[in-house]
């Protein structure tokens, strides 16, 4: 008997290397507040470093083992450091202790002359900093390329088996839930491996902090962009397309009140979303009950309890109140799908 492959828990290695390759600054944009990596560039050496230092915190079951180069524009670096960068990766590669690279790079730098300098190192994973597919959108947060040049992008990266994940972000300047949804549904036709989902956040230092600052933006409150987020998930759910983050990384320093001036930020913000989708599931089954409601039993997978209680527990109070619920009981039941529940009185 074949023994099935271990769940896919990938050991990501992030070298930021802010703003590095980027042709101008997109206006909601501050790499330095969010990695807090002031320097652009790292150099082999360092490289090396870094990579054997998270190497020893690996544990054996996560696999596969990647490096991966954020917080910039890969492809738009200089053709000999990218080599420089790939080279030295590219030895662990050959020494068995990763298993592949990835980076992340605007839709405009992926062309014929970049992947074919790439072509030979061991990059599996391409991810395409996309944000919308509303051209409007993507002029007005100055990034500078349309959503054909995606569209072309990923045509590039099929044609050479690359594994595709595309970031998309909700809350842009002139961005709204249908403009998100539409680009959900192109990105959706795109056929991506992935999806990062990040809300638009104020970050000292970029062009949106002025407009801001002079009111002429408001961000999304954060319970809009959850119940906004919530929907992009499920919708690219039913379309069985991986969303693999929502939110952005909590650091130290987006935890600062100087980094994040406004905006939907919380460092729990994925599990926020999850969190609505079970209280809308409970609910939906309660309302359509109408029984009884002094004793209630809500079974869900033990991995879904934290997301069944919500943060602080909230779910349970709205849940209490909204059916005048005397005792709320959540159990664990690993006969559940992590995405299904059931509700007894
Ligand atoms: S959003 Fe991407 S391309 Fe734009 S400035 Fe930031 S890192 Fe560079």
């Amino acid at each position: 008997m074949i023994k099935p492959l271990p769940a896919r828990r990938p050991f990501i290695i992030p070298v930021f290397l802010s703003n590095a390759g980027c042709p101008h600054q997109c206006a909601f944009c501050n790499q330095t507040s969010i990695t807090g990596v002031k320097k652009d560039t790292i150099s082999p050496e360092k490289l090396c470093l870094l990579i054997n230092e998270f190497l020893q915190y690996k544990e054996k079951n996560r696999w596969p083992v990647q490096v991966a180069f954020y917080g910039g524009n890969f492809l738009g670096l200089k053709k000999d450091y990218i080599r420089l960068l790939l080279d030295e990766t590219t030895k662990f590669v050959t020494n068995k202790r990763v298993d592949s690279i990835r980076f992340s790079t605007r839709p405009d730098t992926i062309g014929v002359k970049q992947l074919d300098t790439i072509k030979d190192y061991p990059v599996s994973t391409i991810e395409i900093g996309v944000q919308s597919m509303d051209d409007r959108v993507l002029d007005m947060a100055q990034r500078g390329h349309t959503a054909l040049d995606t569209a072309k992008a990923t045509a590039m990266l099929r044609e050479r088996n690359y594994e595709v994940s595309m970031q998309m972000m909700v809350g842009l300047p002139g961005d709204d839930e249908t403009k998100s949804m539409f680009t959900a549904q192109r990105i959706a036709s795109l056929s991506p491996d992935f999806i990062r989902i990040y809300p638009t956040v104020v970050l000292a230092g970029s062009r949106l902090a002025v407009w801001y600052q002079k009111g002429e933006y408001t961000p999304l409150s954060l319970s809009r962009c959850v119940a906004l987020v919530k929907n992009l998930y499920l919708f690219f759910k039913s379309k069985k397309i991986p969303v693999i983050r929502m939110g952005l990384q909590a650091s130290e320093d987006l935890a600062k009140d100087t980094t994040i001036l406004a905006g939907p930020y919380h460092p729990a913000f994925g599990h926020m979303v999850y969190s609505k989708i079970f209280l809308d599931m409970a609910t939906s089954i309660m309302e359509a009950e109408k029984g009884s409601c002094d004793k209630i039993t809500i079974k869900v997978h033990p991995r879904s309890i934290s997301k069944m209680r919500g943060l602080k527990n909230k779910n349970l109070e709205i849940l209490k109140r909204n059916f005048q619920i005397k005792s709320l009981k959540i159990i664990p039941d690993l006969t559940l799908a992590e995405d299904k529940l059931t509700v007894t009185s």
